[in-house]
């Protein structure tokens, strides 16, 4: 991870979006850190993290983005999405509400990110099937609709975070470069 400003080859903004507590902060901190902080709610304010990750012999640094909270107070910004070329719109697989908002986030991308914006939707909290209320099905037609690509993960046991990551930062070297 600690790799030398020379060796990079391009470095990615990527945002992370999605309605309140659906685990933006911990799908972030899963992927640059890979850790769950079951007690923490880090302070308001824009936040990024960085991992630093090999894609195609190319040293790619992933810069993503955490709202930090800013959106229980629509107060995600235009310089929020400048200059990102990937998004990650996160729901929550047991709270219908914030798949009803998925629409809505993809309006606010098209709105204020660049139009070739890549976007991954990704349910999360996969591990509590119990409680799931969110048809995989139904994510995948609208993703099908919406040209998203898509992925079910868990921050706490880490599924798929990864991968939804590398498919996101793959998508975007190929239209990148
Ligand atoms: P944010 O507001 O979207 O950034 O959401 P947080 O990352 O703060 O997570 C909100 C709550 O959901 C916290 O209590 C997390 O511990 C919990 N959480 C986040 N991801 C998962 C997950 O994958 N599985 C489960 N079971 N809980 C999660």
């Amino acid at each position: 991870e600690n790799v030398p400003e020379s060796r990079i080859d391009y470095v990615y903004k990527v945002v992370v979006i999605g309605d309140s507590a659906v685990g933006k902060t911990q799908i972030l901190s899963r992927f640059t850190k890979n850790e769950f902080c079951f007690d923490s709610k880090s302070t308001i304010g824009v936040e990024f993290q960085t991992r630093t990750v090999t894609i195609k012999g190319k040293v790619i640094k992933a810069q993503i983005w955490d709202t930090a909270g800013q959106e229980r107070y629509r107060a995600v910004t235009s310089a929020y999405y400048r200059g990102a070329l990937g998004a990650m719109l996160v729901y929550d697989i047991t709270k219908r509400q914030s798949f009803d908002h998925v629409a809505r986030w993809v309006e606010e991308l098209r709105a204020h990110a660049d139009n070739s914006i890549v976007i991954i939707l990704i349910g999360n909290k996969a591990d509590l099937v119990d409680l799931r209320a969110v048809p995989t099905e139904d994510a995948v037609e609208f993703a099908e609709e919406q040209g998203l690509f898509f992925s079910e993960t868990s921050a706490l046991n880490g599924d798929n975070v990864d991968s939804a990551f590398f498919r996101l930062l793959e998508e975007i070297y190929s239209v990148a470069s």
